[in-house]
This record gives C-alpha cells, sequence and structure tokens, in this order.
C-alpha cells in the first residue's frame, strides 16, 4: 500500500501576523481613541491605495534611505509597470494632495490615516514585514506651534490611553540652507573615522553621512560621538523655529529630551524632528517618529506648501499599552424545546434589530450544559425560554455579573439589558 504523502500545512509568511479576535479588541481600543483624539484636534481620515508607482517612494523617501535601497516590496504588475507596496505613508498622502488639488481648500489641512506598511526589514519582536500605522500629517502651517501642537496630541493619545514611560526626543535637522555646509563638514570628519565605522556606514560617508547617525552597531556610535553634530550649524531661521518648538513643550509641561543624533532614517526632514521611545521594548524601543518636511510638495511638483507628521507603530504602541478586561456585552438565549427554539430565534432577531447583540443556542442540550456554554463564551446575559415562557410572553433574563433572574417581557429586556451596571 502506498503511502499518501504528508502535506505541509501552508503558514503566514515570515515578517507577518494574523491579529486574532481576542486581540482585535486592543486594536480597536486603540483606533477608536486615536479616532476620537483626531476628531478633537480637527483631523479628517483619508485612505490611498495600499501600492503605488515605485518612483513615488524613490522620490519622497529618498533614493539614499535603506528603505529606498534595502527594503521595498517591488514588483511589475502584468501590464509592464514597476509598483511597490507603500513602506510609508507620507509619499501618499503627498501625492493625493497634489492629485485632488486639495491645497486649493483652507489651510492648515490635518490628515490622519490607520493600516498596513511593508518593509522587507529583518523580522524579530517588534519589527515586522508587514507593520500598521497611525499617521497623521497637517499642510500649511509653518509655525513652530503645529510642530509642538501635534507632539501635545501625540502625549494626550498615551495618556488617554494609560502608557507610561515614554521619553520624548527632539531635534532639528536644519533646512536646505544650512543643511549643505553640515553636509560638507560632516562628509569630511566622517572620512577620518573610516576605518572604525561598518561597511554599511563607509558606504554612507559618500552617499549620506548623516544616516550614520541612525546606525545601530555599538562601534559606528562610539565612533560618531565625535562628529560634528547639525544643532551647531543651524542657520538663524532654523535656530529661532527650534527654540520657538522646545518653548512651546515647556509651556505645555511636556518633558522631551533634547538628541542631536536623532536624524530619522528618512530623508526628507527639514527641522523638527521627534521620537517617542519607550524603555520597556529593548531594541525596538521607537513607537513613534516624525517631523517636518517643508520641501517634499514642490519636490513632487505641487505648491510651495509645507508639511509635518508622525507615524506610529501600532504593534510597539499596543506592546506599551496596559491591557483591560473587555467586558463583555453579548446576551445569550437557552432555549427548551422545538417551539421554544423558533420563539428564541425571533426574540434574537428582536433584540439585534434594537442594537443589543446575542447569540443562540442551535444544538439540542439540556439547559444545564447551554447555560455552562453561555458561561464559557463569556456572556453578559442569558435569556431563558421554556414552554412556560412561550406561553405567557415572559422571559427569564439572568445577569451573569451578579447572577440577579426576573422575568421580563421583550421591551423590558432591552431596557434592563442597556441600563449600565
Ligand atoms: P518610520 O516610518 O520609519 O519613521 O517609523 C515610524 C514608526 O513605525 C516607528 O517608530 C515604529 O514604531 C514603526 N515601525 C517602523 N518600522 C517597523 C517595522 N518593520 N515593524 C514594526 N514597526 C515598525
Amino acid at each position: 500500500m502506498s503511502e499518501t504523502p504528508k502535506k505541509t500545512p501552508i503558514t503566514a509568511i515570515k515578517g507577518t501576523k494574523d491579529i486574532l479576535p481576542s486581540e482585535v479588541k486592543k486594536w480597536q481600543r486603540v483606533e477608536a481613541a486615536a479616532r476620537n483624539v483626531f476628531d478633537l484636534y480637527g483631523y479628517g481620515e483619508i485612505r490611498t491605495p495600499v501600492f503605488e508607482a515605485t518612483e513615488l517612494f524613490e522620490k519622497g523617501t529618498g533614493e539614499t534611505s535603506d528603505i529606498v535601497t534595502k527594503e521595498m516590496y517591488t514588483f511589475t504588475d502584468k501590464g509592464g509597470r514597476s509598483l511597490t507596496l507603500r513602506p510609508e505613508y507620507t509619499p501618499s498622502v503627498v501625492r493625493a494632495i497634489i492629485e485632488h488639488r486639495l491645497y486649493l481648500e483652507a489651510h492648515p489641512q490635518r490628515f490622519f490615516f490607520f493600516g498596513p506598511m511593508f518593509r522587507y526589514d529583518k523580522p524579530q519582536k517588534g519589527r515586522y514585514r508587514q507593520f500598521h500605522q497611525i499617521d497623521i500629517e497637517v499642510f500649511g502651517e509653518k509655525d513652530p506651534a503645529v510642530d509642538a501642537e501635534i507632539v501635545e496630541m501625540a502625549n494626550a493619545l498615551l495618556q488617554k490611553l494609560g502608557v507610561s514611560g515614554i521619553d520624548i526626543l527632539v531635534n532639528s535637522v536644519g533646512c536646505r540652507i544650512c543643511r549643505p555646509d553640515y553636509h560638507r563638514r560632516l562628509r569630511a570628519e566622517a572620512e577620518n573615522i573610516f576605518d572604525l565605522l561598518c561597511e554599511d556606514c563607509q558606504r554612507k560617508t559618500v552617499t549620506n553621512p548623516l544616516r550614520i547617525f541612525d546606525c545601530k552597531v555599538r562601534g559606528c556610535r562610539d565612533a560618531s560621538e565625535s562628529l560634528p553634530k547639525i544643532t551647531d550649524f543651524l542657520c538663524p531661521d532654523c535656530e529661532e523655529h527650534f527654540r520657538a518648538f522646545c518653548s512651546h513643550l515647556d509651556r505645555f509641561g511636556i518633558a522631551y529630551r533634547i538628541e542631536p543624533r536623532l536624524v530619522r532614517g528618512l530623508d526628507y526632514y527639514t527641522k523638527t524632528t521627534f521620537e517617542f521611545v519607550t524603555q520597556s521594548l529593548g531594541a525596538q524601543d521607537a513607537i513613534l517618529g516624525g517631523g517636518r518636511y517643508d520641501d517634499m510638495m514642490k519636490q513632487f511638483g505641487g505648491p510651495d506648501m509645507c508639511g509635518i507628521g508622525f507615524a506610529m507603530g501600532m504593534e510597539r504602541f499596543l506592546a506599551v499599552v496596559p491591557d483591560r478586561d473587555e467586558p463583555a456585552t453579548f446576551l445569550y438565549i437557552v432555549h427548551m424545546g422545538e417551539e421554544a427554539k423558533r420563539i428564541s430565534m425571533d426574540l434574537a432577531r428582536f433584540l439585534r434589530g434594537r442594537d443589543i447583540g446575542c447569540l443562540i443556542e442551535y444544538k439540542t442540550r439540556s439547559l444545564r450544559n447551554q447555560i455552562s456554554r453561555a458561561s464559557k463564551l463569556g456572556a453578559a446575559w442569558i435569556v431563558i425560554v421554556g414552554e412556560d415562557e412561550v406561553r405567557e410572553g415572559r422571559y427569564q433574563l439572568k445577569n451573569m455579573a451578579t447572577g440577579e433572574q426576573r422575568a421580563y417581557s421583550r421591551e423590558e429586556i432591552v431596557t434592563a439589558v442597556r441600563r449600565p451596571g
């Protein structure tokens, strides 16, 4: 007898993750809190496609960035176009604004977005190939007060969700006026420590020396301590912008640390950059990063309109949001006999029509068995439908938390279940 070959089950792709129903409640709680906060600050939701022309990210994210050089999911479609699964959100929003001429509408414009991003990163705890971001962007406001407002807004979201132990790091990376000078000095000095750098950073001394500060290799971090810092090279405009930004944060009473090495992994930042980091997640400590990008819209052929935003990594953020018991809200209908089952189905329909979530037992089981199942499934209430209940049109409603039980009509069940506590 020939043996049937064993089939290997298909599993999720490395670096991707299923979000199971037991975890989804927390995702929804965080998303609802974020929506609520963004609403208070006047943000509108925008949704753009998951894939875009590859050129968009090459141009926007930057040709020397790690994302573009190493991490993009790029493919050719059947029509021969080069497409890329979005690795970040900002270039897509800028494209959409130009394409739909949203810049003609009143400024400043505030957008938020939730969704998956794709990067061919080295998977590990807190680092995935498909991960999710909450992203916000503001266009058309040069005032450093808005830089402080978005940091304050992110902080408000953390507070709302009870997150603590977060350090806020801020920096200025200068602008097209002061950065070229700094770049020249930095490149010259980076060449002096060339032999101490990893291969990747040696390449960066030529392509983009600022990126050396992003490197996590111990030797590079130590060696780069001696390199000049951008904060010593800021032009008067950038210096004043940074000073005003910090003084607004001081007035808000937000604690922060100036970190001159904070250059962020993207090429487009100008002036303000910031990051929220936690000590509780090990190496992948950044839960949120952002900054100003005053030149991107113009580089994309749009108007000279400045922008600023941040992206929060959902997976890492969820890891620092305290868990909460998600209270059960649904009602379970148990019944005895065929007629009672039919009445129960009508009752379920009646209650659902009044926004009361309910489940109904379909298998023939003893009453005790049904009640124990309802309790295992986490029902908040049980309704018992037996012969007497069918005759009288009144049903036993049991509150699973208090054990209290009473007979009610269908309408009274609605009121009793809706009553808080
Ligand atoms: P970035 O778009 O690189 O500025 O990242 C913004 C935030 O997204 C980071 O602070 C992280 O929280 C999150 N993030 C970035 N890359 C990944 C990844 N590969 N896996 C999980 N989260 C990520």
